[in-house]
């Protein structure tokens, strides 16, 4: 075998998965991340305000993230996640009050279309025919040039696209959404089941992960920050002045603007667009799905969970300087509609990751690097390189992956 140890600097999503792949291929691996736990962007801590345990935010697998789910069953931790256990898509407009639910049938042929039980209240099939378009438009097309404006587009095309590549429709990649569309919605509803961990992404996907890890021998650093990384004859030979010997290799799965300055010269994106989530502590129906999306408001996905709600607002840039209070108290007046509950406002939390993503814009796209560098002992995974997918759980998991085989090919 060509390295017989590899450092992984990062224990995101992308690093665990990297770390698994390699760890399975029989080689050893040590693990740092500089937070005090694994996790990244996908983690659950305790918040002292609220007095409960949340998630950085709320996620959304679909059944077509296939590495996802490879990666779940790996550690064997698919049954930590609920959902409807169907392709339910429960919406309200909060300007009319209207409330529906999309239902994509099993099959690639989408005859929910014609369904008025199953698709979107007022929505022509001619607005459905530009989503074949989505990958075809080229690499500067964006989401709302290539969409038709029309009901299908205002009450599921766009709040969809705004939940999977977390930019302004107006700004956003077709292709990154078309490859978000031929994984999931293009393949029928089997590949559109919505998922989210009963109790939180720690016990879904991190805990297990270490846990598995740790039965390989596994060393997983955490607290332990790398701040450089020297080169010399086309490879890596220290970490933080600690050498890295001819039979080992890094993968580097940190944020891309970390990355940026391990690595100078790499280019990498350098835009981003915020998460907020705000969470409300009371009880609530969770209703058919555990999850509402909301069209014309200021929340967009509201979660429901024993003694919590959870509303997650994406492409959150334009939020990011409000006031948290105002924002509770605004949210709150759409949470109080859809879920029905009388005011006044519970306790609250807001949350802004405001690196949530990179804007997947086409400029943006375009300098996602892909995981083999000029360096020979060095690869690069994360969301932000070049997986072809948007910033996601999919992407992360897949780039490890990507990175992992590359070592081992
Ligand atoms: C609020 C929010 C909601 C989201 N919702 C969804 C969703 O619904 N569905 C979905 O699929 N995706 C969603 N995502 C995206 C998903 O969480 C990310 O794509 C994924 O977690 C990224 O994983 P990663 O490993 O690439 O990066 P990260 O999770 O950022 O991991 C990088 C790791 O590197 C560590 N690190 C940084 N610097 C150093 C250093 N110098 N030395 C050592 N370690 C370092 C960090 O501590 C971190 O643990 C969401 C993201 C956010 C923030």
């Amino acid at each position: 075998m060509k390295y017989q140890h590899v450092h992984i600097v990062g224990a995101g999503l992308a690093g665990l998965s990297a770390a698994m792949d390699l760890a399975a291929a029989g080689i050893a691996v040590t693990v740092h991340d500089s937070s005090p736990a694994a996790g990244g962007r996908c983690r659950s801590y305790f918040d002292p305000q609220l007095g409960v345990r949340l998630d950085n935010g709320n996620h959304l697998l679909l059944s077509g993230n296939r590495a996802a789910y490879a990666f779940l069953d790996r550690v064997g931790a698919r049954g930590t996640m609920g959902g409807p256990g169907a392709p339910v898509f429960p919406f309200m407009d909060i300007a009319t009050g209207e409330r529906w639910t999309v239902r994509p049938n099993a099959g690639r042929l989408p005859w929910w279309l014609f369904s008025r039980r199953r698709r979107v209240p007022g929505a022509r099939l001619r607005e459905f025919l530009p989503v074949l378009a989505l990958s075809r438009g080229g690499p500067d097309a964006t989401v709302a040039g290539t969409l038709r404006p029309g009901e299908l587009y205002r009450r599921l095309l766009e709040p969809l696209a705004v939940a999977a590549l977390n930019t302004p429709p107006e700004t956003a990649s077709a292709a990154l959404l078309g490859a978000v569309m031929n994984e999931s919605l293009a393949l029928g509803g089997d590949a559109c089941i919505p998922a989210y961990p009963k109790e939180g992404l720690s016990e879904s996907f991190i805990d297990p992960a270490i846990a598995w890890l740790q039965a390989r021998d596994a060393t997983i650093l955490l607290g332990s920050r790398v701040a450089r990384l020297d080169q010399s004859g086309g490879r890596v030979t220290a970490i933080d002045a600690q050498p890295v010997g001819a039979d080992e290799a890094v993968v580097l799965a940190t944020p891309a603007t970390v990355a940026a300055t391990l690595l100078p010269g790499l280019e990498a994106p350098d835009q981003f667009e915020a998460i907020l989530n705000v969470h409300y502590r009371c009880d609530a129906d969770p209703g058919e799905a555990g999850f509402t999306g909301l069209v014309g408001g200021t929340a967009e996905w509201v979660f429901v969970k024993p003694g919590i709600v959870s509303v997650t607002i994406s492409a959150g840039n334009r939020w990011i300087n409000a006031a948290p209070a105002d924002l509770a108290a605004r949210v709150w007046s759409d949470v109080a509609a859809v879920l029905r509950l009388p005011q006044p406002m519970p306790p609250w939390r807001v949350i802004k990751e405001k690196r949530a993503t990179f804007a997947a814009t086409p400029a943006q796209d375009r300098r996602r690097p892909a995981g083999k560098t000029h360096l020979t002992n060095l690869v690069l995974a994360g969301d932000w390189t070049r997986t072809g997918l948007p910033a996601t759980i999919e992407g992360a998991i897949r780039s490890g992956c990507t990175a992992a085989s590359i070592l081992t090919q």
